[in-house]
């Protein structure tokens, strides 16, 4: 009955999902992806997306020059709160944790084999959290708890998170490789749903 429950309630976010999404793809990984098979679970217990924290907004380098951002920044429910949880998005296994440009980083491999995109492999990256939970080779469920959101690498309390499309499920991710394979806009990963930014 739980299953049947979820399994309704899953199709009908789907539906609902899918109807109200109204921007355009980006184009950098549509051979992997297809948005209506797939649907991860949101990592964090907010919905917030901090200012200039969605997918693409410019970024400045050291040097001067730009480069867009590669994932989205969630805050926590109320910003400065501190301790709040950050969950794995999807069932899969640790791929990496590491301590490199985005402070305290947990990297997960999933195979869309578990949860209805056969043939498709993604990694889910969350960065500048604290109080791991989970070590590398762990196989973690959705929504598990891995982390908790905090400011290790940077200055304001938050999660950025990344969603990647990889060619294996087996490919390693020990340290921040942030161009060795494919990120792509997180609300792709959530069927076109993302709540406002605020
Ligand atoms: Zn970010």
């Amino acid at each position: 009955m739980k299953r049947l429950t979820l399994l309704v309630l899953s199709v009908a976010m789907i539906i609902a999902s899918t109807s109200t999404f109204a921007g355009s793809y980006p184009t950098n990984s549509e051979y992997y992806f297809n948005p209506i098979q797939t649907h991860f679970s949101w990592p964090t217990i907010s919905r917030r997306i901090v200012e200039n924290g969605n997918w693409g907004t410019k970024r400045t380098n050291d040097n001067g020059t730009t480069r867009p951002h590669r994932g989205i920044d969630i805050g926590p429910t109320t910003a400065g709160a501190t301790g709040q949880s950050v969950f794995a998005a999807q069932s899969g296994t640790v791929i990496g944790i590491f301590n490199e440009g985005y402070g305290n980083v947990v990297a997960i491999n999933h195979d869309g084999a578990d949860f209805n995109a056969p043939g498709t492999y993604y990694r889910t990256v969350y960065t500048h959290v604290d109080s791991i939970l989970v070590g590398i080779g762990d196989d973690v469920s959705r929504g598990q708890k891995i982390a908790t959101m905090s400011n290790s690498g940077t200055n304001g309390i938050h999660l950025h998170f990344e969603v990647h499309a990889i060619p294996s499920i087996t490919s390693s991710y020990n340290t921040w490789k942030v161009y060795s394979d494919v990120p792509f806009d997180p609300k792709r990963a959530y069927n076109g749903y993302l709540p406002q930014v605020q």
